[in-house]
Protein backbone atom coordinates (compact mmCIF):
# COMPACT_ATOMS: atom_id res chain seq x y z
CA UNK A 1 0.00 0.00 0.00
CA UNK A 2 1.29 3.39 -0.84
CA UNK A 3 1.76 6.17 1.79
CA UNK A 4 -0.69 8.98 1.05
CA UNK A 5 1.01 12.22 0.44
CA UNK A 6 -0.66 14.74 3.00
CA UNK A 7 -0.07 18.61 3.58
CA UNK A 8 -0.08 19.73 7.29
CA UNK A 9 -3.78 20.77 8.40
CA UNK A 10 -2.23 24.70 8.88
CA UNK A 11 -1.19 25.04 5.62
CA UNK A 12 -3.72 22.87 3.72
CA UNK A 13 -6.08 25.54 5.21
CA UNK A 14 -4.03 28.48 4.66
CA UNK A 15 -4.38 27.77 1.07
CA UNK A 16 -7.94 26.45 0.87
CA UNK A 17 -11.41 26.82 2.07
CA UNK A 18 -13.11 23.42 2.51
CA UNK A 19 -16.73 22.69 1.39
CA UNK A 20 -18.38 19.61 3.03
CA UNK A 21 -21.73 17.54 2.21
CA UNK A 22 -22.75 14.98 4.89
CA UNK A 23 -25.07 12.58 4.22
CA UNK A 24 -26.74 10.19 6.84
CA UNK A 25 -28.29 6.78 6.76
CA UNK A 26 -31.09 6.36 9.77
CA UNK A 27 -32.07 3.10 10.03
CA UNK A 28 -35.70 3.24 11.44
CA UNK A 29 -36.27 0.81 14.27
CA UNK A 30 -39.99 0.09 12.89
CA UNK A 31 -40.93 -3.71 13.70
CA UNK A 32 -41.59 -4.46 10.35
CA UNK A 33 -39.40 -3.89 7.07
CA UNK A 34 -40.71 -0.54 4.72
CA UNK A 35 -42.07 -2.45 1.85
CA UNK A 36 -43.30 -5.83 3.56
CA UNK A 37 -44.39 -7.12 7.14
CA UNK A 38 -40.88 -9.18 7.89
CA UNK A 39 -39.57 -8.47 11.13
CA UNK A 40 -36.51 -6.23 11.54
CA UNK A 41 -35.38 -7.74 14.80
CA UNK A 42 -31.39 -7.79 14.81
CA UNK A 43 -29.54 -11.12 15.45
CA UNK A 44 -31.94 -13.73 13.59
CA UNK A 45 -30.54 -16.57 11.84
CA UNK A 46 -29.26 -15.38 8.16
CA UNK A 47 -32.28 -14.97 5.85
CA UNK A 48 -35.25 -16.15 8.19
CA UNK A 49 -36.52 -12.84 7.86
CA UNK A 50 -37.56 -12.58 4.24
CA UNK A 51 -40.51 -12.67 1.68
CA UNK A 52 -41.13 -12.97 -1.86
CA UNK A 53 -41.03 -8.90 -1.49
CA UNK A 54 -38.30 -8.26 -0.09
CA UNK A 55 -36.59 -10.77 -2.15
CA UNK A 56 -37.97 -9.27 -4.82
CA UNK A 57 -39.36 -12.48 -6.30
CA UNK A 58 -41.55 -12.09 -9.69
CA UNK A 59 -45.47 -10.96 -9.22
CA UNK A 60 -44.85 -9.74 -5.64
CA UNK A 61 -46.01 -6.03 -4.45
CA UNK A 62 -44.83 -3.41 -1.91
CA UNK A 63 -46.81 -2.08 0.36
CA UNK A 64 -45.30 1.56 2.11
CA UNK A 65 -44.91 1.06 5.90
CA UNK A 66 -46.99 3.70 7.46
CA UNK A 67 -45.35 3.93 10.69
CA UNK A 68 -41.95 4.31 7.79
CA UNK A 69 -44.00 7.28 6.50
CA UNK A 70 -44.82 9.02 9.65
CA UNK A 71 -41.11 8.64 11.10
CA UNK A 72 -39.88 10.46 7.93
CA UNK A 73 -42.11 13.41 8.42
CA UNK A 74 -40.99 13.30 11.92
CA UNK A 75 -37.60 13.35 10.93
CA UNK A 76 -38.37 16.11 8.96
CA UNK A 77 -40.20 18.62 11.33
CA UNK A 78 -37.48 18.41 13.33
CA UNK A 79 -35.05 19.48 11.06
CA UNK A 80 -37.36 22.36 9.86
CA UNK A 81 -38.16 21.13 6.44
CA UNK A 82 -41.24 21.51 4.29
CA UNK A 83 -43.19 18.55 4.03
CA UNK A 84 -44.05 17.31 0.71
CA UNK A 85 -48.08 16.73 -0.31
CA UNK A 86 -47.00 14.71 -2.72
CA UNK A 87 -44.25 12.54 -3.53
CA UNK A 88 -43.13 9.16 -5.12
CA UNK A 89 -40.69 6.11 -4.47
CA UNK A 90 -38.34 5.54 -7.11
CA UNK A 91 -36.32 2.68 -8.50
CA UNK A 92 -32.14 3.14 -8.34
CA UNK A 93 -31.54 0.72 -10.62
CA UNK A 94 -28.02 -1.42 -9.84
CA UNK A 95 -26.36 -4.62 -9.76
CA UNK A 96 -24.82 -5.74 -7.06
CA UNK A 97 -25.83 -9.00 -4.83
CA UNK A 98 -26.54 -7.72 -2.07
CA UNK A 99 -29.98 -6.08 -3.98
CA UNK A 100 -31.30 -9.08 -4.36
CA UNK A 101 -34.38 -6.89 -6.33
CA UNK A 102 -31.71 -5.46 -8.76
CA UNK A 103 -33.07 -1.69 -7.61
CA UNK A 104 -33.10 -0.28 -4.87
CA UNK A 105 -36.66 1.51 -3.45
CA UNK A 106 -35.80 4.91 -2.82
CA UNK A 107 -37.09 8.46 -3.46
CA UNK A 108 -34.87 10.27 -6.26
CA UNK A 109 -36.34 14.03 -7.37
CA UNK A 110 -39.77 14.10 -5.05
CA UNK A 111 -38.23 13.48 -1.28
CA UNK A 112 -40.45 13.66 1.16
CA UNK A 113 -38.55 16.55 2.97
CA UNK A 114 -36.99 19.47 1.99
CA UNK A 115 -35.38 22.82 2.36
CA UNK A 116 -34.43 22.68 6.27
CA UNK A 117 -31.73 23.27 8.72
CA UNK A 118 -30.19 21.91 12.08
CA UNK A 119 -28.15 24.44 14.36
CA UNK A 120 -26.14 22.58 15.97
CA UNK A 121 -23.69 23.92 19.41
CA UNK A 122 -19.60 23.47 18.70
CA UNK A 123 -17.32 22.94 21.66
CA UNK A 124 -16.74 26.76 22.13
CA UNK A 125 -20.22 27.49 22.66
CA UNK A 126 -20.91 29.14 19.26
CA UNK A 127 -24.24 27.90 17.03
CA UNK A 128 -23.41 27.27 13.48
CA UNK A 129 -26.73 26.42 11.11
CA UNK A 130 -26.09 23.36 8.60
CA UNK A 131 -28.21 23.72 5.84
CA UNK A 132 -30.66 20.25 5.14
CA UNK A 133 -31.11 19.98 1.76
CA UNK A 134 -33.45 16.92 1.73
CA UNK A 135 -34.32 14.24 4.00
CA UNK A 136 -35.77 10.99 1.59
CA UNK A 137 -37.09 7.06 2.85
CA UNK A 138 -35.67 4.05 1.06
CA UNK A 139 -34.53 0.41 2.00
CA UNK A 140 -31.72 -0.95 3.13
CA UNK A 141 -29.89 -3.44 1.07
CA UNK A 142 -28.50 -6.81 2.80
CA UNK A 143 -25.55 -7.66 4.27
CA UNK A 144 -22.43 -9.97 2.33
CA UNK A 145 -19.62 -11.58 4.28
CA UNK A 146 -16.46 -12.45 1.64
CA UNK A 147 -15.16 -15.55 3.16
CA UNK A 148 -11.66 -17.49 2.41
CA UNK A 149 -9.74 -13.98 1.92
CA UNK A 150 -7.50 -12.28 4.76
CA UNK A 151 -9.18 -9.24 5.04
CA UNK A 152 -12.53 -9.65 4.82
CA UNK A 153 -13.06 -7.82 1.61
CA UNK A 154 -14.13 -9.41 -1.96
CA UNK A 155 -10.72 -9.08 -3.17
CA UNK A 156 -9.05 -12.61 -2.42
CA UNK A 157 -12.49 -14.12 -0.99
CA UNK A 158 -12.97 -17.59 -2.40
CA UNK A 159 -16.45 -16.85 -2.09
CA UNK A 160 -19.54 -14.61 -0.28
CA UNK A 161 -22.53 -15.15 2.09
CA UNK A 162 -25.57 -12.87 1.73
CA UNK A 163 -27.89 -12.48 4.02
CA UNK A 164 -31.28 -10.65 3.29
CA UNK A 165 -32.61 -10.00 7.02
CA UNK A 166 -31.27 -6.80 6.42
CA UNK A 167 -32.55 -6.03 3.11
CA UNK A 168 -35.64 -3.84 3.10
CA UNK A 169 -34.92 -2.29 6.39
CA UNK A 170 -36.15 1.33 6.26
CA UNK A 171 -34.04 3.97 5.91
CA UNK A 172 -33.97 7.70 6.27
CA UNK A 173 -31.52 9.35 4.05
CA UNK A 174 -30.53 13.04 5.46
CA UNK A 175 -28.98 15.14 2.84
CA UNK A 176 -27.58 18.47 3.88
CA UNK A 177 -26.45 21.00 1.66
CA UNK A 178 -22.98 22.41 1.05
CA UNK A 179 -21.57 23.00 4.37
CA UNK A 180 -19.47 26.24 3.57
CA UNK A 181 -18.05 29.02 5.84
CA UNK A 182 -16.73 26.48 8.44
CA UNK A 183 -12.99 26.84 7.61
CA UNK A 184 -10.43 24.94 9.84
CA UNK A 185 -13.60 23.92 12.05
CA UNK A 186 -15.06 21.94 9.17
CA UNK A 187 -14.11 18.63 11.39
CA UNK A 188 -15.16 19.72 14.18
CA UNK A 189 -18.73 21.21 12.39
CA UNK A 190 -19.52 17.99 10.64
CA UNK A 191 -19.05 15.51 14.18
CA UNK A 192 -21.04 18.57 16.06
CA UNK A 193 -23.69 18.05 12.76
CA UNK A 194 -24.00 14.26 13.73
CA UNK A 195 -23.76 14.41 16.92
CA UNK A 196 -26.87 16.92 17.40
CA UNK A 197 -28.57 14.55 14.82
CA UNK A 198 -28.20 11.42 16.53
CA UNK A 199 -29.74 13.14 19.25
CA UNK A 200 -32.40 14.71 17.51
CA UNK A 201 -33.52 11.07 16.02
CA UNK A 202 -32.67 9.20 19.60
CA UNK A 203 -35.79 12.21 20.98
CA UNK A 204 -37.64 11.37 18.70
CA UNK A 205 -37.90 7.70 19.43
CA UNK A 206 -37.71 6.52 15.36
CA UNK A 207 -34.13 4.53 15.89
CA UNK A 208 -31.85 3.97 18.95
CA UNK A 209 -29.36 5.57 16.27
CA UNK A 210 -26.36 3.52 17.53
CA UNK A 211 -23.49 3.89 15.44
CA UNK A 212 -21.55 1.32 16.68
CA UNK A 213 -24.44 -0.87 15.27
CA UNK A 214 -24.71 0.40 11.95
CA UNK A 215 -27.97 1.73 12.54
CA UNK A 216 -26.49 5.42 11.79
CA UNK A 217 -23.53 5.83 9.21
CA UNK A 218 -22.12 8.91 7.55
CA UNK A 219 -20.84 9.87 4.14
CA UNK A 220 -18.48 12.33 4.53
CA UNK A 221 -18.34 14.67 1.41
CA UNK A 222 -15.45 17.14 0.67
CA UNK A 223 -13.90 19.40 -1.87
CA UNK A 224 -11.51 22.08 -1.85
CA UNK A 225 -11.35 25.40 -3.42
CA UNK A 226 -8.38 27.49 -3.64
CA UNK A 227 -9.22 30.65 -1.02
CA UNK A 228 -11.27 33.24 -2.18
CA UNK A 229 -12.77 31.27 -4.66
CA UNK A 230 -16.58 30.52 -5.15
CA UNK A 231 -16.36 27.50 -7.32
CA UNK A 232 -16.44 24.05 -5.74
CA UNK A 233 -13.87 21.97 -6.36
CA UNK A 234 -13.82 18.12 -6.83
CA UNK A 235 -15.20 16.27 -4.22
CA UNK A 236 -14.36 12.94 -2.68
CA UNK A 237 -17.01 10.84 -0.67
CA UNK A 238 -16.04 9.03 1.73
CA UNK A 239 -18.50 5.83 3.24
CA UNK A 240 -20.17 4.57 6.02
CA UNK A 241 -17.63 6.25 8.37
CA UNK A 242 -19.82 4.96 11.89
CA UNK A 243 -18.17 7.17 14.82
CA UNK A 244 -18.56 10.86 15.48
CA UNK A 245 -14.70 10.71 16.39
CA UNK A 246 -14.34 8.53 12.97
CA UNK A 247 -16.39 11.58 10.99
CA UNK A 248 -14.27 14.18 12.69
CA UNK A 249 -10.56 12.16 11.54
CA UNK A 250 -11.99 11.06 8.19
CA UNK A 251 -12.78 15.23 7.09
CA UNK A 252 -9.72 16.26 8.57
CA UNK A 253 -7.63 13.55 6.21
CA UNK A 254 -9.19 14.56 3.73
CA UNK A 255 -8.43 17.98 3.82
CA UNK A 256 -5.14 17.13 4.29
CA UNK A 257 -4.87 14.75 1.44
CA UNK A 258 -6.78 17.18 -1.21
CA UNK A 259 -4.34 19.73 -0.08
CA UNK A 260 -1.42 17.77 -0.81
CA UNK A 261 -2.74 16.37 -4.36
CA UNK A 262 -3.49 20.40 -5.46
CA UNK A 263 -0.69 21.87 -4.30
CA UNK A 264 1.80 19.75 -6.02
CA UNK A 265 -0.68 19.96 -9.21
CA UNK A 266 -2.32 17.04 -9.41
CA UNK A 267 -6.19 16.49 -9.74
CA UNK A 268 -8.96 15.05 -7.50
CA UNK A 269 -10.40 12.28 -8.70
CA UNK A 270 -14.17 11.81 -7.89
CA UNK A 271 -14.47 8.66 -6.16
CA UNK A 272 -15.84 6.92 -3.11
CA UNK A 273 -13.11 6.41 -0.32
CA UNK A 274 -12.59 3.62 2.49
CA UNK A 275 -12.13 5.34 5.60
CA UNK A 276 -9.67 2.93 8.28
CA UNK A 277 -10.42 3.11 11.83
CA UNK A 278 -7.00 1.86 13.10
CA UNK A 279 -4.84 4.91 11.69
CA UNK A 280 -7.58 7.68 9.85
CA UNK A 281 -6.97 7.48 6.77
CA UNK A 282 -8.96 7.09 3.95
CA UNK A 283 -8.09 4.66 0.42
CA UNK A 284 -9.84 4.87 -2.54
CA UNK A 285 -12.76 2.81 -3.49
CA UNK A 286 -14.94 3.40 -6.75
CA UNK A 287 -14.90 5.81 -9.01
CA UNK A 288 -18.27 8.01 -8.09
CA UNK A 289 -21.50 6.96 -10.68
CA UNK A 290 -23.17 9.86 -11.55
CA UNK A 291 -26.94 9.99 -10.80
CA UNK A 292 -27.96 9.01 -14.36
CA UNK A 293 -25.92 5.79 -14.15
CA UNK A 294 -28.88 4.79 -12.04
CA UNK A 295 -31.33 5.30 -14.77
CA UNK A 296 -34.14 6.13 -12.13
CA UNK A 297 -37.39 6.06 -12.44
CA UNK A 298 -40.75 6.36 -10.71
CA UNK A 299 -41.62 3.22 -9.04
CA UNK A 300 -44.43 1.79 -10.99
CA UNK A 301 -46.00 -0.78 -8.11
CA UNK A 302 -46.54 1.65 -5.27
CA UNK A 303 -49.13 4.63 -4.58
CA UNK A 304 -47.48 8.08 -4.03
CA UNK A 305 -47.64 9.05 -0.67
CA UNK A 306 -49.57 12.19 0.20
CA UNK A 307 -49.56 13.33 3.62
CA UNK A 308 -52.80 15.68 5.14
CA UNK A 309 -51.53 18.86 6.10
CA UNK A 310 -53.75 18.12 9.00
CA UNK A 311 -51.66 14.88 9.78
CA UNK A 312 -48.75 16.91 9.25
CA UNK A 313 -49.82 19.04 11.96
CA UNK A 314 -50.80 16.43 14.47
CA UNK A 315 -47.31 14.77 14.21
CA UNK A 316 -45.65 18.51 14.65
CA UNK A 317 -47.57 18.96 17.62
CA UNK A 318 -46.59 15.94 18.89
CA UNK A 319 -42.84 16.26 18.42
CA UNK A 320 -40.94 16.08 21.71
CA UNK A 321 -39.20 18.88 23.01
CA UNK A 322 -35.97 19.08 20.87
CA UNK A 323 -32.43 18.14 21.82
CA UNK A 324 -30.69 21.68 22.17
CA UNK A 325 -33.43 22.99 23.60
CA UNK A 326 -33.69 20.59 26.07
CA UNK A 327 -30.03 21.17 27.01
CA UNK A 328 -30.72 24.74 27.32
CA UNK A 329 -33.95 24.81 29.93
CA UNK A 330 -31.89 21.71 31.95
CA UNK A 331 -28.57 24.32 31.69
CA UNK A 332 -31.00 26.48 33.41
CA UNK A 333 -32.65 24.73 36.06
CA UNK A 334 -29.02 23.22 37.33
CA UNK A 335 -27.94 26.73 37.28
CA UNK A 336 -24.73 25.86 35.36
CA UNK A 337 -22.42 27.62 32.74
CA UNK A 338 -21.97 26.53 29.15
CA UNK A 339 -18.81 25.38 29.11
CA UNK A 340 -20.14 23.17 32.12
CA UNK A 341 -22.92 21.97 29.89
CA UNK A 342 -20.51 21.18 27.20
CA UNK A 343 -18.42 18.70 29.59
CA UNK A 344 -21.18 17.27 30.44
CA UNK A 345 -22.70 16.58 26.70
CA UNK A 346 -18.45 15.43 25.98
CA UNK A 347 -18.70 13.30 28.67
CA UNK A 348 -21.43 11.59 27.00
CA UNK A 349 -23.43 12.00 30.55
CA UNK A 350 -26.31 13.89 30.19
CA UNK A 351 -28.33 10.82 30.22
CA UNK A 352 -26.89 9.05 33.13
CA UNK A 353 -27.52 12.17 34.99
CA UNK A 354 -30.88 12.63 34.89
CA UNK A 355 -31.21 8.89 34.95
CA UNK A 356 -29.43 9.40 38.34
CA UNK A 357 -31.94 12.22 39.46
CA UNK A 358 -34.81 10.44 37.82
CA UNK A 359 -34.13 7.80 41.24
CA UNK A 360 -33.96 10.66 43.45
CA UNK A 361 -30.22 12.13 43.60
CA UNK A 362 -30.63 16.19 43.26
CA UNK A 363 -28.73 17.37 40.17
CA UNK A 364 -25.48 19.06 42.12
CA UNK A 365 -24.73 15.22 43.66
CA UNK A 366 -25.57 14.03 39.98
CA UNK A 367 -22.97 15.63 38.23
CA UNK A 368 -20.86 15.58 40.54
CA UNK A 369 -20.37 11.98 40.82
CA UNK A 370 -20.51 11.22 36.82
CA UNK A 371 -18.32 13.92 36.35
CA UNK A 372 -15.75 13.33 38.74
CA UNK A 373 -15.05 9.37 40.12
CA UNK A 374 -16.71 7.91 37.70
CA UNK A 375 -15.46 10.21 34.52
CA UNK A 376 -12.04 9.45 35.27
CA UNK A 377 -12.99 5.62 35.99
CA UNK A 378 -14.10 5.94 32.44
CA UNK A 379 -11.18 7.68 31.65
CA UNK A 380 -8.22 5.36 32.95
CA UNK A 381 -10.40 1.93 31.60
CA UNK A 382 -10.74 3.90 28.44
CA UNK A 383 -14.54 3.29 28.69
CA UNK A 384 -17.49 4.82 27.52
CA UNK A 385 -18.72 6.53 30.56
CA UNK A 386 -22.20 4.30 29.94
CA UNK A 387 -20.39 0.94 29.65
CA UNK A 388 -19.06 2.03 33.88
CA UNK A 389 -20.27 -0.80 35.57
CA UNK A 390 -22.38 1.29 37.85
CA UNK A 391 -26.22 1.88 37.41
CA UNK A 392 -28.00 5.64 37.95
CA UNK A 393 -29.56 3.72 40.63
CA UNK A 394 -26.43 2.92 42.53
CA UNK A 395 -24.90 6.48 42.06
CA UNK A 396 -28.14 8.03 43.50
CA UNK A 397 -28.17 5.36 46.19
CA UNK A 398 -24.84 6.90 47.37
CA UNK A 399 -25.95 10.08 46.80
CA UNK A 400 -28.34 9.62 49.08
CA UNK A 401 -26.09 7.79 52.03
CA UNK A 402 -23.81 10.88 51.88
CA UNK A 403 -27.09 13.81 52.06
CA UNK A 404 -28.15 11.28 55.30
CA UNK A 405 -25.12 11.67 56.58
CA UNK A 406 -24.44 7.88 56.36
CA UNK A 407 -21.11 8.61 54.11
CA UNK A 408 -18.89 11.55 53.89
CA UNK A 409 -17.91 11.97 50.09
CA UNK A 410 -14.11 9.79 50.78
CA UNK A 411 -16.30 7.20 52.17
CA UNK A 412 -18.45 7.69 49.08
CA UNK A 413 -15.86 7.81 47.06
CA UNK A 414 -14.62 3.69 48.40
CA UNK A 415 -18.06 2.48 48.44
CA UNK A 416 -18.23 3.47 44.53
CA UNK A 417 -14.84 1.85 44.24
CA UNK A 418 -16.51 -0.93 45.88
CA UNK A 419 -19.58 -1.47 43.81
CA UNK A 420 -16.77 -0.84 40.24
CA UNK A 421 -14.68 -3.87 41.51
CA UNK A 422 -18.06 -5.62 41.55
CA UNK A 423 -18.75 -5.75 45.00
CA UNK A 424 -22.09 -5.93 45.01
CA UNK A 425 -24.57 -2.51 45.08
CA UNK A 426 -23.87 0.05 47.64
CA UNK A 427 -24.78 -0.78 50.85
CA UNK A 428 -23.59 -4.58 50.36
CA UNK A 429 -20.49 -2.03 49.70
CA UNK A 430 -20.89 -0.69 53.37
CA UNK A 431 -21.63 -3.32 55.40
CA UNK A 432 -19.03 -5.43 53.41
CA UNK A 433 -16.32 -3.13 53.84
CA UNK A 434 -17.39 -1.39 57.31
CA UNK A 435 -17.53 1.89 55.89
CA UNK A 436 -20.01 4.00 57.72
CA UNK A 437 -19.24 7.80 59.28
CA UNK A 438 -18.72 7.26 62.97
CA UNK A 439 -21.90 9.24 64.10
CA UNK A 440 -21.42 7.53 67.48
CA UNK A 441 -21.14 10.53 69.90
CA UNK A 442 -19.34 8.63 72.45
CA UNK A 443 -16.99 6.62 70.49
CA UNK A 444 -16.30 10.24 68.48
CA UNK A 445 -15.60 11.80 71.86
CA UNK A 446 -12.97 9.49 72.95
CA UNK A 447 -11.35 9.12 69.77
CA UNK A 448 -11.21 13.49 70.26
CA UNK A 449 -10.14 13.00 74.10
CA UNK A 450 -7.03 10.33 72.64
CA UNK A 451 -5.89 12.65 70.09
CA UNK A 452 -5.72 15.41 72.36
CA UNK A 453 -3.68 13.43 75.15
CA UNK A 454 -1.15 12.16 72.76
CA UNK A 455 -0.74 15.89 71.37
CA UNK A 456 -0.66 17.90 74.42
CA UNK A 457 1.54 20.49 72.74
CA UNK A 458 -0.66 20.89 69.72
CA UNK A 459 -3.66 21.11 72.59
CA UNK A 460 -1.98 23.99 73.59
CA UNK A 461 -1.23 26.06 70.44
CA UNK A 462 -4.92 25.87 70.08
CA UNK A 463 -6.06 26.44 73.74
CA UNK A 464 -3.42 29.34 73.09
CA UNK A 465 -5.64 30.73 70.27
CA UNK A 466 -4.20 28.64 67.02
CA UNK A 467 -6.90 27.68 65.88
CA UNK A 468 -4.85 26.29 62.43
CA UNK A 469 -3.23 24.07 64.78
CA UNK A 470 -6.61 22.01 65.19
CA UNK A 471 -5.92 20.35 61.86
CA UNK A 472 -3.67 18.59 63.14
CA UNK A 473 -6.09 16.72 65.70
CA UNK A 474 -8.88 16.60 63.22
CA UNK A 475 -6.28 14.12 61.40
CA UNK A 476 -5.30 12.42 64.02
CA UNK A 477 -9.46 11.36 64.80
CA UNK A 478 -9.77 11.22 61.23
CA UNK A 479 -6.86 8.25 61.08
CA UNK A 480 -8.35 7.11 64.42
CA UNK A 481 -11.86 5.87 62.97
CA UNK A 482 -10.56 4.70 59.49
CA UNK A 483 -11.80 8.00 57.57
CA UNK A 484 -14.92 7.14 59.19
CA UNK A 485 -15.44 10.63 61.22
CA UNK A 486 -17.64 13.56 59.47
CA UNK A 487 -14.67 16.54 59.84
CA UNK A 488 -16.89 19.21 60.31
CA UNK A 489 -18.36 17.58 63.40
CA UNK A 490 -14.89 16.08 64.73
CA UNK A 491 -13.51 20.03 64.40
CA UNK A 492 -16.67 21.02 66.91
CA UNK A 493 -15.59 18.57 68.85
CA UNK A 494 -11.91 19.47 69.52
CA UNK A 495 -12.74 22.81 69.34
CA UNK A 496 -15.30 22.57 72.53
CA UNK A 497 -13.61 20.26 74.48
CA UNK A 498 -10.56 22.75 74.93
CA UNK A 499 -12.87 25.55 75.41
CA UNK A 500 -12.45 27.98 72.12
CA UNK A 501 -15.08 29.47 70.42
CA UNK A 502 -14.55 27.92 66.61
ZN1 LIG B 1 -40.16 -9.33 3.30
Amino acid sequence: MTVTELLSYEDALAAYDPVMGLEVHVELGTRTKMFCGCSTALGAEPNSQVCPTCLGLPGSLPVVNETGVESAVKIGLALNCSIAEWCRFARKNYFYPDMPKNFQTSQYDEPIAYDGYLDVQLEDGEVFRVQIERAHMEEDTGKSTHVGGATGRIHGASHSLLDYNRAGIPLIEIVTKPIEGAGDRAPEVARAYVAELRELIKALGVSEARMEMGQMRCDVNLSLRPRGEQKFGTRSETKNVNSLRSVERAARFEIQRHAAVLTSGGTIVQETRHFHEEDGSTTSGRIKEEAEDYRYFPEPDLVPVAPSREWVEELRAGLPELPRLRRKRLQEEWGIADHEMQSVLNAGALDLILATIAEGADSAAARKWWMGELARHANESGAELAAVPITPAQVARVAALVAAGDLNDKLARQVIEGVLAGEGGPDEVVDRRGLKVVSDEGALGKAVDDAIAANAAVADRIRGGNLAAAGALIGAVMKATRGQADAKRVRELVLEKLGVQG
